[in-house]
């Protein structure tokens, strides 16, 4: 990285030291296609800094054994540290109570036990649920399942042409029949921040609870849900510089008390006879089965990472990036950004001439360039725009200026092939 300096000083008026964070990542070292990795894919998955690494090598080698069973050292030692990390989660979100924390497997897994135990649980026939059109399929497809299955009606909040929704057209969805509102922090397709914060008082004038989709928003803007005042909040570690098979739940503890459990099995029962079961108390109710230990281990390392540099910091950066990103691809011709909310997270979407998405990221690849190409698993976000899919940069707290200059330079590489 020639002139890495003079980069890090443009690039971070916060004061973060980009070099040294890239010295923690050992993945960023390596070469793809003999040039130096340019990661722009950190919406689908962020990297793993040598902190998080070690911790996972520390448990497997000195700390492993089952959780919440023995009576030995090992045992109690992982669950020590297992439920540290719970600790961290509940101090990372800002929620008050680590019972309102629950181990699942991804964002994906955390919405869907919301499906199982709140809305196959308490909603009826005719009852309805507000999402919005920006949704990934994780937030869309449990909820047609419900619909399915209960006859529950869905109400979708469109968005204008630059990726933000309707709050008016928002307050005209509620009525006495609406049960629940599940809505993204932030869309992982355009980038869009949504207002969070007022969508939640609405719903709160209606008495609605409000879960959010928080995948693209813990890793990048810093969340409290006492703040939001949000029911549900799910994320997922590896998109947080975690483990990839872990993810959290966030749940205010009178409702979860009242759920139904999503999985039978051990870990999640007081007694069991073949008569009936009593169900453990929350958060353990919905945690049946070993969980994936040494990932909730290594989460609770990365938000220590994370947290160590600070997500003020980590925005101010990302938008550093967003912005001058922005600004570059705007002077290619046959460019077009998809998404241009006023307030985005650093997602750069966009489409090129009419040259298909995927040869965007094949020939950016050859470059040693990742970005994703498709429809980002939100295709209604694609329909709304008129494309099949795009090719998206994602930015990252170690993203570099000198980067984004890679990224443009391939661009117009790709241009060059296709002209
Ligand atoms: C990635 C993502 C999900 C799904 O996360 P998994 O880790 O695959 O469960 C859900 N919503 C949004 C907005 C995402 O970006």
């Amino acid at each position: 990285m020639s002139n890495a300096l003079h980069i890090s000083e443009k690039a971070l008026p916060d004061g973060l030291d980009v070099d040294r964070v890239r010295a923690d990542f050992p993945i960023l070292q390596r070469s793809i296609h003999g040039k130096p990795l340019v990661y722009l894919d950190n919406a689908a998955s962020s990297q793993m800094p040598q902190p998080v690494i070690d911790r996972l090598v520390h448990y497997q080698t000195h700390e492993h054994a089952n959780v919440h069973r023995g009576v030995h050292t090992l045992s109690q030692l992982a669950t020590t540290e297992y439920e540290n990390a719970r600790h961290k989660v509940m101090d990372f979100l800002g929620a008050a109570d680590e019972r309102e924390i629950i181990f699942v497997r991804g964002a994906t897994e955390g919405i869907n036990l919301v499906m199982h135990g709140y809305g196959r649980a308490f909603l009826k026939e005719g009852d309805e649920i507000i999402l919005s059109a920006m949704e990934h399929h994780a937030n869309i497809v449990p909820w047609q399942m419900l619909r399915d299955e209960k006859k529950v009606v869905l109400r979708i909040i469109p968005m204008d042409d630059t990726g933000e929704l309707l709050l008016d057209e928002y307050e005209k969805l509620f009525n006495a029949r609406t049960k629940l509102v599940a809505i993204t922090h932030v869309s992982n397709a355009l980038g869009t921040i949504n207002p969070v914060r007022e969508m939640i008082a609405t719903a709160r004038q209606h008495g609605v609870p409000v879960l959010l989709d928080g995948a693209q928003a813990a890793p990048h803007i810093p969340v409290n849900v006492q703040d939001l005042d949000c029911d549900f909040y799910v994320f997922s570690s590896h998109k947080l510089c975690g483990p990839t098979g872990v993810g959290i739940l966030y749940g205010k503890a009178a409702l979860l008390e009242k759920m139904q459990p999503y999985q039978g099995g051990g870990d999640m029962i007081l007694n069991v006879t073949f008569e009936r079961t009593t169900y453990n108390e929350i958060p353990y109710k919905f945690e049946a089965g070993t969980p994936a230990i040494a990932a909730g281990i290594g989460l609770g390392s990365a938000i220590d990472y994370i947290t160590g540099i600070g997500l003020e910091r980590i925005a101010a950066h990302e938008h550093a990036l967003l912005s001058y990103a922005t600004e570059a691809v705007q002077n290619i011709k046959g460019l077009r950004i998809i998404g241009t909310a006023r307030h985005k997270a650093a997602v750069l979407s966009f489409t090129l001439d009419d040259i298909h998405p995927h040869d965007i990221g094949t020939i950016l690849d050859h470059q040693g360039i990742a970005v994703r190409a498709g429809h980002h698993c939100a295709q209604p976000v694609m329909q709304r725009f008129g494309v099949a899919a795009t090719a998206r940069a994602s930015f990252a707290f170690y993203n570099t200026l000198e980067e984004v200059d890679a990224l443009v330079a391939g661009i117009h590489t790709v241009q060059k092939v296709f002209a």
